[in-house]
């Protein structure tokens, strides 16, 4: 039976929203003297002879920009001190450089959490109305730890899913996942993942949608059900779990949930062995899903071409746009495609500058949240209720418009996944577009590029670009070359092709690793703390991430180099 609950109210959470983003202007101003009257006792404000004033303008005079590496001294002290009220956030997509990061994370940002779930969750189901029902979210917490001063260490999702808070909310938002608690905080994401799959199977008349923080999640999730549906089919038809499956607790919720059903079984199989290429999965196994929902900008967008593939006809939505220093945008525009997905920012969530990209950075002056201009790039700064002051999030954001006065940002890449070596840029973005028209060469074999990442390679003479693919299944020699050919005419960056036109850099490298590559690599960062369900795949790997390096390098199994200049 499906109990009756209070469920939110739309109509009045798109009325809030549009009142705030039509004062905008105000609405940051007093945002700021929020957070700096409840943080005003802070040791690094106090310092900063702020000396209790609040207004935009003496915050810009005395507090500067500052970056992670600049705070490390601050959170290392609140790390190693026991400071009440402080979880932290292990940041994972520092992934250039390897090593996660911590970030303070406290009650006020696991409220805005929340709030920008409820805003997005009225603008879409607006536009695409779900039932009482279940969701498949592809969640995962991370391990958590205790830092020296006795605070607790997880990913900021982890956070979120541990709150009681995100339960009620998510109830409220008719989005209860199908999986129990167990599975979700399970210690292996492996085996949560197959739990996952098959609490979907058991639930799937009731599944309303399916989402996952970064739509890697999803991704990964069906890539993982091709290998193992007998498997789920057979523990269906048994009501028996399969014995890889170890954890005592995560058994003990399974076997609650699991009966012995031939008939579904038997659905379930016929269904799969009705598809062509797996495509058009989802929709088949789920008859009443409405949309798939997660983020799908930035470093996810790679991954569209395999979900349209899962989902049919099924809409794409982009989730919002944050970071685990905090929130910054909702997607209100639900029924844009996912390449076309703009954030509107929510005013009170934070205070917002943005340093304009296209003059000089370092002299460039950082604009407000108004103040912004349409078709501009800038890097964003946030100001959070967390402690963090005018932080250089290092994300790169073009404003495509206003909704009222706030602005709708179009993710572009963040800025420091740069491939140089002299005077070329390259950004994840170029990567990405160099890595779609190659593989397009591929298409008419029907193979697939399942991921992809990039290294610049100094050891040889002059320096060249290396770009690491996985495939699937064996292409033929010519293609791969083509498609090296291809990738190094498709950095269309000047200075690239000025460079490589006088050998100043050498020619492109494609090296094809190993099937199961870029899963070790996953491994890699969920041993060290990061959790799949925030998991971004390292576009470019730098020499400093010698383990991810080898990674890749060890896995090799063919390598061209382009002829094409
Ligand atoms: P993390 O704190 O490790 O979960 O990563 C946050 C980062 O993920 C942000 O700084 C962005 O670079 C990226 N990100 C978050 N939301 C989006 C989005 N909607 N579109 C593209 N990239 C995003």
């Amino acid at each position: 039976m499906i109990e009756k609950m209070e469920l939110l109210d739309v109509d009045k959470l798109i009325e809030e929203f549009e009142s705030m983003t039509k004062d905008a202007g105000n609405v940051q101003r007093e945002t700021l003297k929020k957070i700096l009257e409840e943080n005003g006792c802070a040791e690094y404000l106090q310092n900063l002879g702020l000396n209790g004033r609040t207004d935009p303008e003496s915050f810009k005079a005395c507090v500067p920009l500052v970056t992670h590496n600049d705070l490390q001294p601050y959170i290392q002290r609140i790390v190693d001190e026991l400071r009440a009220g402080f979880l932290f956030a292990n940041r994972s997509s520092g992934t250039t450089q390897g090593k996660p990061k911590f970030v303070p994370f406290n009650d006020e940002l696991m409220e805005t959490t929340l709030q920008i779930y409820r805003t997005s969750y009225a603008f879409r189901t607006r536009e695409f109305p779900i039932e009482n029902g279940k969701a498949l979210q592809l969640i995962y917490s991370s391990k958590q730890s205790k830092t020296k001063g006795g605070l607790i260490a997880g990913t900021a999702t982890t956070n979120v899913f541990r709150n009681s808070q995100f339960k009620n909310t998510m109830k409220a938002m008719q989005s209860q996942c199908c999986s129990p608690d167990e599975v979700i905080f399970g210690p292996d994401f492996h085996q949560s993942l197959y739990c996952h799959l098959l609490c979907g199977m058991i639930f799937r008349e009731e599944i309303q949608f399916i989402s996952s923080t970064f739509s890697h999640s999803i991704v990964h999730a069906f890539r993982t059900f091709e290998q193992v549906w007998e498997e789920l089919c057979a523990d269906i038809r048994e009501g028996v779990l399969t014995s890889r499956i170890t954890f005592p607790s995560v058994r003990s919720a399974m076997a609650k949930l699991l009966k012995p059903n031939p008939e579904l079984a038997d659905l379930i199989h016929k269904k799969c062995l009705g598809l062509n290429n797996w495509y058009g999965l989802i929709p088949e196994l789920f008859p009443n899903v409405k949309y798939i929902y997660g983020i799908m900008t930035g470093s996810m967008e790679p991954y569209l071409k395999k979900l349209r593939h899962y989902a049919r006809d099924l809409p794409l939505i982009s989730a919002d746009y944050g970071s685990s220093e905090g929130w910054i945008g909702a997607n209100v525009n639900p029924n844009v495609p996912p390449e076309l997905a703009t954030y509107v920012v929510l005013p009170d969530i934070g205070y917002f500058e943005f340093i304009p990209l296209k003059e000089n950075v370092e002299e460039a002056k950082p604009v407000g949240l108004t103040e912004v201009k349409v078709g501009e790039e800038y890097e964003v700064i946030i100001t959070s209720f967390a402690g963090l002051y005018r932080y250089r999030l290092g994300d790169v954001v073009k404003v495509t418009g206003f909704h009222n006065l706030s602005p709708e940002l179009k993710f572009i890449c963040r800025r420091n996944l740069m491939l140089t070596i002299n005077i070329d840029k390259n950004t994840e973005k170029d990567l990405q577009l160099a890595v779609e028209a190659a593989s397009k060469l591929n298409t008419e074999e029907k193979l697939e590029v399942l991921d992809f990442s990039s290294h610049v390679d100094l050891s040889t003479n002059p320096g060249h670009y290396v770009i690491f693919w996985e495939i699937s299944g064996e292409v033929r020699e010519e293609v791969l070359e083509e498609c090296c050919n291809c990738l190094d005419r498709s950095f269309v960056d000047a200075g690239y092709v000025s460079s490589r036109k006088i050998n100043a850099i050498g020619p492109l490298e494609l090296r094809v690793v190993q099937r199961g590559t870029f899963q070790k690599i996953l491994n890699h960062y969920v041993g060290l703390g990061a959790a799949l369900s925030q998991f971004k795949t390292p576009r470019c790997v730098g020499s400093t991430n010698n383990e991810v390096l080898q990674i890749l390098c060890n896995n090799v199994v063919k390598s061209y180099f382009s002829t094409a200049f």
